[in-house]
C-alpha cells in the first residue's frame, strides 16, 4: 500500500488566500489593516529564515509587519521594555518572539509579558489555560495546522485513537489538547514511554514531534493510519548542503500508512499560514468584531 500525500503547501496557500480576502474586509470595516510584530534576537540562521518567511507572508496577506531584529547581547529588561511598547501599540495585533532566546533571557518571563490578546503564538499561560478548559483562545500555530490537515483528511475525529509523540509546550501538549477537544482518544508519548512502537501501533492518528530524525519506523504504524510528521531535521550530505527529514522514516511509513505529510511541504507551511490566521483573528477580537468565518 502506498499512502496518500497530504499536501500542506496547497492547504497553507488556500488559508493564506482566505486570510488576504478577510484582511481587505477588515480594512473596509475598521480603516486599518492588522499588524504583526516579529522579534528576532541574534543571528541563528534557521531562526532568521523562519522570521523572514513570517514577515514576507504578513506583507503578502496585505497586513502590516513590524520587524525588530535585535543583537544577541540585548538584556532581558531591554527585551521586556520592547514587548511593553508593542503591547501598547494600537497598530500591533500580534506579537511573535522567535524562540529560542539567548541564555541571558528567561523565555518564560518574555512569554508571560506578552499581552494575551496579542499572543499569536498561543504560548502565554492564559491562552494555554483557556485551550485546556475549552474557552476561546489563540492556539499555537503548528498543532493548529496539524489539526487542520487531520480534519481535511478524516472529517470527524470523534472516538479515533490518536498518539502524539512528544510533550513540548509548543507542539505535543497543545496538539493533545486540540485532539481531545475533537473527542479523539488521546495518548501522549515521550522519552520515558515504555514500548513506544506498541503504543504507536494502536493509533489511527499518529503525530510525531520528537526532533529525532526518522525515529518512527514503518513497523510501528497500524495499516491505514494517518501520520503527521512535525519534525524538521537536517541530515548531513556529501555536498555539504544537508537534507531535510522528519521524525518519521518516510520511505518505510509511506508503504503502510493511509496518508502522510511529507517533509518538507507538509506541516511546515501550515505553521506560517496559521500565524497569519491568528493575527487576523486577534485583530478582529481586539476590534470587537466577530471571529472571521471559515478560518
Ligand atoms: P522538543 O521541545 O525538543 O520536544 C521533543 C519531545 O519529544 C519531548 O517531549 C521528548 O520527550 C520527546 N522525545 C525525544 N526523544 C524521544 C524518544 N526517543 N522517544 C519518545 N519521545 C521522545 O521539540 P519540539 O519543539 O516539540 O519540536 C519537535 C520537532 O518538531 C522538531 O523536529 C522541531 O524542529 C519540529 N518543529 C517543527 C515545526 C514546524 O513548523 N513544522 C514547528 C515546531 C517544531 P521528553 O519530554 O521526555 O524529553
Amino acid at each position: 500500500m502506498t499512502a496518500r500525500l497530504i499536501d500542506g503547501k496547497a492547504a497553507a496557500a488556500a488559508i493564506r488566500d482566505q486570510v488576504a480576502v478577510r484582511v481587505t474586509e477588515f480594512e473596509k470595516r475598521t480603516g486599518r489593516v492588522p499588524g504583526l510584530a516579529t522579534v528576532l534576537v541574534g543571528e541563528d540562521p534557521a531562526s532568521a529564515v523562519y522570521v523572514r518567511s513570517k514577515n514576507r507572508a504578513t506583507t503578502e496577506a496585505g497586513m502590516v509587519g513590524f520587524a525588530h531584529n535585535l543583537p544577541d547581547t540585548i538584556s532581558e529588561s531591554e527585551l521586556l521594555d520592547l514587548i511593553g511598547e508593542l503591547n501598547a501599540d494600537e497598530r500591533v495585533d500580534g506579537i511573535l518572539v522567535q524562540l529560542p532566546l539567548p541564555a541571558q533571557i528567561d523565555s518564560t518571563r518574555v512569554i508571560e509579558t506578552i499581552e494575551p490578546s496579542k499572543d499569536v503564538d498561543g504560548f502565554h499561560p492564559m491562552n494555554v489555560g483557556r485551550l485546556g478548559t475549552g474557552l476561546p483562545s489563540l492556539v499555537p500555530c503548528t498543532p493548529y495546522g496539524c489539526l487542520h490537515l487531520l480534519k481535511s483528511e478524516l472529517g470527524n475525529l470523534t472516538g479515533l485513537d490518536a498518539v502524539v509523540i512528544g510533550r513540548s509546550n509548543i507542539v505535543g501538549k497543545p496538539m493533545a489538547a486540540l485532539l481531545l477537544r475533537e473527542s479523539a482518544t488521546v495518548t501522549i508519548a515521550h522519552s520515558k514511554t515504555k514500548d513506544l512502537p506498541a503504543v504507536v501501533r494502536r493509533a489511527h492518528i499518529v503525530v510525531a514531534a520528537t526532533g529525532r530524525a526518522e525515529m518512527v519506523r514503518g513497523d510501528w504504524i497500524k495499516p491505514g493510519a494517518i501520520v503527521i510528521d512535525v519534525g524538521i531535521n537536517r541530515l548531513p550530505t556529501d555536498d555539504g548542503k544537508g537534507r531535510l527529514v522528519g521524525d518519521v522514516a518516510f520511505s518505510e511509513v509511506v508503504e503502510v500508512a493511509g496518508a502522510i505529510t511529507p517533509v518538507p511541504g507538509g506541516v511546515g507551511p501550515m505553521t506560517i499560514a496559521m500565524l497569519m490566521r491568528n493575527t487576523l483573528l486577534a485583530a478582529h477580537r481586539r476590534a470587537g468584531l466577530a471571529d472571521p468565518e471559515g478560518l
